[in-house]
């Protein structure tokens, strides 16, 4: 997902430009808005977490743009590409360096394991909608 504060700061063209040069197709992609009641379902396994009402206002707060994608090893060069949760940690020229404001708000978010990018996948898609 490309988050809501990448989306407002007119990013979108940018990440997608970084996320194709990085060599991943894209095999779903859609413009939309998480409902309170998603972003909850989305971001469940933070649900303890002291900052989940932050994540959830944050998440809904306008649209997003989500997609599925497709790589060798995947998930691991994505979360490379993105780097590090905390922008002021991450690597230079990776994306949440580039794009994101700080910790809450960090412009992009990425699957963490093969498992969960099959359920967020899920999640966004219906299978017809990813190609
Ligand atoms: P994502 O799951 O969105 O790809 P991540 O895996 O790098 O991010 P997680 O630990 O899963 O990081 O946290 C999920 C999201 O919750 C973060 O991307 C960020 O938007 C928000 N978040 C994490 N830690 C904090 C914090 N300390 N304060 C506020 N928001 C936070
Ligand atoms: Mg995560």
């Amino acid at each position: 997902m490309i988050k809501p504060d990448a989306v407002e700061n007119g990013h979108i063209g940018a990440i997608l430009d970084k996320i194709a040069g990085a060599g991943f197709k894209i095999v779903a992609m859609k413009y939309t808005q998480l409902s309170k009641r998603e972003a909850q379902e989305f971001y469940v396994v933070h649900k303890e977490r002291p900052f989940f009402g932050e994540l959830v206002g944050f998440m809904t707060r306008g649209p997003i743009v989500s997609a599925v994608l497709e790589k060798e090893n995947a998930v691991e060069d994505f979360r490379a590409l993105i780097g590090a949760t905390n922008p002021a940690d991450a690597a230079e020229g990776t994306i949440r360096k580039l794009f994101a404001t700080d910790i809450a708000e960090n412009a992009i978010h990425g699957s963490d394991s093969d498992e969960n990018a099959k359920i967020e996948g899920a999640f966004h898609f219906s299978g017809r909608e990813i190609y």
